[in-house]
């Protein structure tokens, strides 16, 4: 460790991915520092669908089932934490969610999707079952005439994602930790005795250990300690309405009422986005789709719509990493931060204080994509 190490450990990066690992760095006795862009930097952490989500994740990787499923079980108390330290209220509600179908088409696809995903070597069971319109109905009486059914998975469930962006951030200065905004790192050197330098427009810090999670930023930190971050942006635009009586009882893979009253409708997903923005035509297509699921949507305004850029690896699964060049460089990215962060804080983020992943994270190294182009 250079001698005149700063901080013990960086992080790059003040999204919900890198305050959720904050959060499991700091105390300690442990220097901290967090190193962000400015205010009006990219975050998908500030225009996400806020779902703590399980059921469609994990076909191609069980391990990340598992990973999922275990981060959900960890939410209740992650949030109870969260709010019994800094007064903020996630509104935390797991009660079941569904994806639900408007043809008996997309019922059976997404039907055998989810089989083909639970049939996977290695795959440990997660509950779920197909329902059909009434039992819907049941459950949420202002179900449209459309809907054929859906998959209710009752681990799903969501959060208030701005609330928790907040309190991590209240609980990552309440723990000490230094937040260094307008700071956004260009450079990263591995010092000769061990530790970094990192490199920003207002100067360098030292520090022993760094973690890379700084969302698409990381393709381009990556390489300066021997990293990969094979990340690309997918552009998802989302809405809300008005507030109103509390009707949506489950949260839905593209529809949730929030614990404010809202209902946030979306999330599209669009390839090699130019930038943030919203547009008309996907707009009606989302609202088209869920005015068919729950006709009263019709009669609600929109309040307001954004769009966000996803941070996606070539197979959707998260990357965790550890540099072998630089030593005490980590990489963490993901697309589902916000389900993650009960993990990253309580899982991860102990393995890199301790200075190595453990092998139960061995799956989502970067080295998965390492296969021969022709067999
Ligand atoms: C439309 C949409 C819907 C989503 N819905 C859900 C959902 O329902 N559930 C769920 O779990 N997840 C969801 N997500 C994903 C979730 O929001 C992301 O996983 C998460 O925000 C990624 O967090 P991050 O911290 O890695 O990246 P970001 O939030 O993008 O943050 C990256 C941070 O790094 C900083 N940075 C970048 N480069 C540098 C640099 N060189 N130096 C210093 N700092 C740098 C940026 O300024 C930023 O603060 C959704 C995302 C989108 C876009």
């Amino acid at each position: 460790m250079a001698a005149s190490s700063a901080y013990d450990i960086a992080v790059i990066g003040g999204g919900v991915v890198g305050l959720a690992l904050t959060r499991g760095l700091t105390g300690h006795g442990r220097r901290i520092a967090i190193l962000d862009e400015g205010d009006v930097a990219r975050r998908a952490s500030r225009g996400n669908f806020a779902l703590v989500w399980v059921q469609s994740k994990g076909l191609g990787m069980a391990r990340y089932g598992a990973w999922t499923t275990g981060s959900a079980a960890l939410w209740p108390n992650f949030a109870t934490a969260l709010r019994e330290e800094t007064g903020f209220d996630l509104g935390l509600s797991q009660p079941g969610g569904y994806s639900l179908c408007l043809s008996e088409a997309e019922l059976d696809a997404r039907r055998a999707a989810m089989m083909r995903m639970h049939n996977q070597p290695g795959w440990e069971p997660v509950p779920w079952e197909v329902h059909d319109h009434a039992r819907i109905a049941r459950a949420m009486p202002a179900l449209g005439p459309e809907v054929v059914g859906g998959i209710f998975c009752p681990l799903d469930g969501h959060v208030n994602s701005l609330r928790l962006f907040r309190a991590l951030h209240a609980a990552a200065m309440a723990r000490g930790a230094a937040y260094l905004p307008d700071h956004p790192v260009r450079d990263i050197k591995a010092l000769p005795g061990g530790g970094f330098r990192v490199a920003t427009p207002h100067g360098a810090i030292e520090a022993a250990r760094i973690v890379l999670a700084a969302g698409l930023g990381n393709a381009a930190l990556a390489q300066m300690v021997g990293l990969a971050a094979p990340v690309r942006p997918q552009r998802g635009q989302v809405m809300v309405t008005e507030k109103t009586a509390p009707f949506l009882h489950h949260p839905m893979g593209t529809l949730r009422q929030t614990d404010e009253g809202g209902v946030m409708i979306g999330d599209s997903k669009e390839e090699a986005p130019q930038d943030e923005a919203v547009g008309p035509g996907v707009l009606a297509a989302m609202a088209r789709r869920a005015i068919r699921m729950f006709p009263l949507l019709g009669g609600l305004n929109i309040v307001r719509s954004w769009g966000a850029l996803r941070v996606m690896s070539p197979d959707g699964f998260p990357i965790y990493d550890e540099s072998t060049t630089a030593p005490g460089a980590f990489l963490v990215t993901c697309h589902s931060g916000v389900t993650l962060a009960a993990a990253h804080a309580e899982l991860l983020a102990p393995m890199i204080a301790r200075g190595a992943l453990d092998a139960s994270v061995a799956s989502f190294s970067v080295r998965r994509f390492d296969v021969p182009a022709i067999a």
